[in-house]
């Protein structure tokens, strides 16, 4: 943007020149363009369930069979499960951005999280016949920050580990001492995902595949809600991935020095 303003002579009035003033607006004009791509993804998300349920809850009245009601009434149920997680996860995402995060931050103790998160875990991945395991190390790891944030980061990545591995697959959850760090990895035997899609994999509602994350009942903002909390711990989080192998996340946090 520029504008340009004439500078006159104060005793004459005369003008003698010409300020040019040139305001960089890209930067605000890309973060507009972000929000509104956002709004219209979160309108389109919500909707999708929204008139399914409708639909299905309208032809009910007109529906006899038995069998076909109750498959009428579980397609809501289900829809209407996936429109409160979208909800839920919308709310966690401008929490996230909006929040004055220090109010619940504290001295976290990852052991006992990553083993929480363990055995929240471990009864999904038993109905799904997959093997959770967790190797956590000896030495107490802490880190300053919010516990419960914490714990949905890893939460979050198990949770698409088990979805994303077929039955009999494997998933571990790790944690160790990395230099003055500590070290996640949550790793998998899964579907992998092809390196083209690797650097969009953070982006809100990005998926490698619309019609399986939404059998899967996902929302697309998982690992968007993942990326803003390892930057809320200032940490780093990378993926490494292979079809049909499986897929490593690993994320270094730096550790509480003042034990
Ligand atoms: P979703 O709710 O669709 O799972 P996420 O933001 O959690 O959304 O993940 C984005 C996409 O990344 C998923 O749709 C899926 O395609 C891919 N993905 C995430 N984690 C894994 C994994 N462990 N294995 C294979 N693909 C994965």
């Amino acid at each position: 943007q520029v504008k340009s303003i004439s500078v006159s002579d104060y005793g004459t009035g005369n003008i003698i020149g010409v300020l040019l003033v040139i305001h960089d607006v890209t930067k605000i004009k890309a973060l507009e363009n972000m929000r509104s791509e956002f709004v219209a993804n979160v309108s389109h998300e919500l909707k999708t369930p929204l008139t399914s349920i409708k639909g299905f809850a309208e032809t009910l009245k007109y529906v006899e069979d038995k069998e076909t009601r109750d498959k009428f009434l579980d397609i809501i149920y289900v829809e209407s499960e996936r429109l409160s997680r979208l909800i839920n996860d919308i709310l966690t995402l401008s929490e996230l951005e909006n929040k004055d995060y220090a109010i619940n931050f504290q001295k976290v103790c990852l052991n006992e999280c990553i083993t929480e998160v363990y055995y929240i875990m471990e009864r999904i991945s038993l109905e799904k016949n997959i093997r959770l395991s967790i190797d956590s190390c000896e030495e107490q790891l802490y880190i300053y920050g919010d516990r419960d944030k914490f714990k949905q980061m890893i939460i979050n990545l198990v949770d698409n580990a088990i979805k994303y591995t077929p039955q009999n697959g494997e998933v571990y959850l790790k944690l160790e001492k990395y230099n003055n760090n500590a070290r996640i990895e949550v790793r998998d035997t899964g579907i992998g995902i092809s390196k083209k899609h690797l650097p969009r994999l953070f982006e809100r509602f990005y998926r490698v595949d619309k019609a399986r994350s939404r059998s899967m009942g996902g929302t697309g903002l998982g690992l968007a809600i993942v990326k803003h909390i390892v930057l809320m711990f200032k940490g780093d989080i990378y993926v490494d991935s292979e079809v049909n192998k499986g897929t490593t996340f690993t994320i270094i946090l730096p550790l509480f020095e003042n034990k």
